[in-house]
């Protein structure tokens, strides 16, 4: 039987995964959208909210999800047992446009998380200028063990099982921990198929020969470097030539932030994915981590530098430091340990609002996720458009709007910052909830 899966059958090949929702091993956070995680930014929203004066009516409808979808989607597994997997979409805000966001593949999915990214998604999304909402689907499975015969099963019956929620016009998900543009390849098919006709634009960050973008896998990584080079514009940090930087997490977004970080002159001292972390002073060798990665898929063994646990990574003194793996990295717990001068927020919510509040105390700038990691929604946008008008760009064109938005997106934030004595995140907040609460007031709030 495979592990973590429990027989419920005398015919032995029908077994249920314990991630089966309707089973008493059903993991914490499985039905309660109101989970920690999202109860903690709710009292943060609560309190900013006040604090810049925000209309009670529309705080109150951005405080929740507009709709969540709950499905089971039962797979077939390579040895023939049938598993059972719990699959979440949450939509939580359309008053800008449809619906964006990215589907996550993770052990650890969880209700309250999915809720919370959805709604930083809409934040996000309000905070860059784009016409869209926000949301965020997941898969409570463990990818890594999983074949990709099995990933592509799952993915079109959860596919199938949220077809009347998603769609162009509706909700358009993207890639995000645990998924890749495969993923948006099968997704778009399945999708298409039911409609009897091809729909590209279901998804972004698709691959490129069924209508995906140039720029759109580096777009988050490379984003997260332009929001640190708008900043070190008016912040002073040792920024490019000189800089010591530690990114945690080598997927997407950290691989390609590093790469990009130190085409930028900076050094990268660390690096790290789920089975540990890996140290140099002097500076890693990213060529050779890739490689290394290539070769043995995770960097547990890679010999260029000292190992670390990512605890310990976390604290080693830089000057830059890019969370890029999961939530709530750096929460009050070890925000007193963290030595870095900038943070910026590769991941969404890989700061607690408690351990950010702490850090910005001491005078550590932080770049929030919000605005530190919208390079990827703004490129899934471009290619969304792309995809509406059947027009398609060159990845240099990409490249510059990417580049013009992420500065105007800091800029903004910056001077908010400066004039209304907020702090980075609590700029980025006000930003964006203003943009939305003056569409809320152009439509009419419902009551
Ligand atoms: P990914 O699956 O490509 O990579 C995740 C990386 O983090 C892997 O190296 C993995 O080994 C590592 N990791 C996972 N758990 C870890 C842990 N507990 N400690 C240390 N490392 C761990 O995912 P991604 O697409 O790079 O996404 C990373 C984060 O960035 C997520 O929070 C995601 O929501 C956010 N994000 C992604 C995008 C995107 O375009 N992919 C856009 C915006 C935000």
């Amino acid at each position: 039987m495979r592990q973590g899966a429990i027989e419920t059958s005398s015919d032995s090949t029908t077994t249920y995964d314990v991630n089966h929702g309707l089973r008493p091993e059903m993991p914490e956070g499985y039905v309660e959208w109101d989970a920690p995680m999202y109860r903690e930014y709710q009292h943060y929203f609560d309190r900013l909210a006040q604090r810049i004066h925000l209309d009670p009516a529309v705080a109150l409808r951005l405080r929740v999800p507009k709709r969540i979808v709950m499905v089971s989607v039962p797979a077939r597994m390579d040895d023939g047992t049938l598993s059972l997997f719990q699959g979440y979409r949450v939509q939580h805000n359309t008053t800008l446009g449809p619906c964006k966001g990215g589907i996550r593949y993770s052990a650890d999915v969880n209700l309250g998380e999915i809720c919370l990214m959805a709604m930083l998604m809409t934040l996000k999304c309000a905070l860059v200028g784009l016409p869209l909402g926000g949301a965020k689907g997941g898969v409570l499975c463990d990818p890594h063990r999983l074949s990709r015969d099995e990933l592509q099963k799952i993915t079109r019956r959860y596919t199938t099982e949220i077809i009347r929620v998603i769609g162009p016009d509706h909700d358009i998900p993207a890639p995000d921990m645990g998924t890749d543009a495969d993923v948006m390849g099968w997704i778009m098919d399945t999708y298409s198929l039911a409609k009897g006709y091809a729909v590209p634009s279901v998804v972004t960050g698709k691959p490129i020969a069924i209508g995906g973008t140039h720029g759109r896998e580096q777009a988050t990584g490379v984003g997260v470097c332009y929001a640190l080079r708008a900043a070190a514009r008016h912040i002073s940090f040792p920024f490019g030539e000189g800089a010591r930087v530690i990114v945690q997490g080598f997927g997407n977004v950290g691989s390609h932030a590093a790469r990009k970080i130190a085409s930028m002159g900076s050094t990268v001292i660390g690096v790290s994915d789920m089975t540990g972390a890996v140290y140099h002073p002097a500076g890693l060798d990213l060529e050779a981590v890739r490689e290394y990665l290539a070769q043995h898929r995770y960097l547990k063994g890679f010999p260029g530098g000292e190992a670390l646990t990512n605890a310990e990574l976390l604290e080693q003194p830089c000057d830059i430091l890019i969370p890029a793996a999961t939530s709530h990295q750096i929460t009050e717990q070890n925000a007193d340990k963290i030595q870095a001068r900038v943070i910026a927020e590769g991941a969404n919510a890989a700061l607690s609002t408690g351990g950010s509040a702490m850090l910005e105390e001491r005078g550590v700038v932080i770049i929030p996720d919000i605005l530190a990691n919208a390079g990827g929604v703004v490129t899934s946008y471009f290619e969304w458009v792309q995809g509406l008008q059947n027009f398609f760009w060159t990845e240099r064109r990409v490249n510059s709007e990417l580049q013009r938005v992420m500065d105007d997106a800091f800029e903004r934030v910056y001077l908010v910052s400066q004039k209304e004595r907020l702090g980075m995140r609590d700029a980025s907040l006000a930003v964006a909830c203003r943009r939305i609460e003056a569409a809320y007031q152009s439509r009419g709030l419902f009551p």
